[in-house]
């Protein structure tokens, strides 16, 4: 489910006008109707996917944008351009705001990382 679709549905439990509290009559609260529940579940996990944390190698897709940082200190928003995964020497290409620079692959986690949202001041 979308964040569109989780914000519509929760809409309209909240306002007893889903299907769901439409059909069991449900008077009063959202919490009435089954449906409410999937909904608040389905938030949850829309909510978990934002938080920050250190992406894999296999998560960084080409086209998609990203955190970068580099040598522990400076966080970039960056779009992965290329993964060049077959050649002797793997990396990966990125735009960012000095152009477009690559990583080797085997330097992950140790001289650069992706993180999936732009990390606090604590992590
Ligand atoms: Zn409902």
């Amino acid at each position: 489910m979308n964040r569109i679709d989780i914000i519509h549905n929760l809409e309209s439990c909240l306002d007893i006008q889903c299907d769901d509290c439409i059909q069991e009559h449900a008077s009063h609260y959202p919490l009435d109707c089954e449906a409410y529940d999937s909904f608040v579940r389905s938030a949850v996990e829309l909510l978990k996917a934002q938080e920050s944390r250190i992406l894999t190698l296999d998560e960084i897709k080409e086209g998609e944008p990203y955190w970068l940082e580099v040598s522990g200190d400076s966080i970039q928003s960056v779009i992965c351009l290329h993964r060049e995964d077959d050649a002797a020497k793997k990396y990966m290409t990125f735009v960012w705001q000095y152009g477009t620079s690559s990583w080797a692959t085997e330097e992950y986690n140790v001289g650069w990382r992706c993180w999936s949202a732009k990390p606090t001041g604590e992590q």
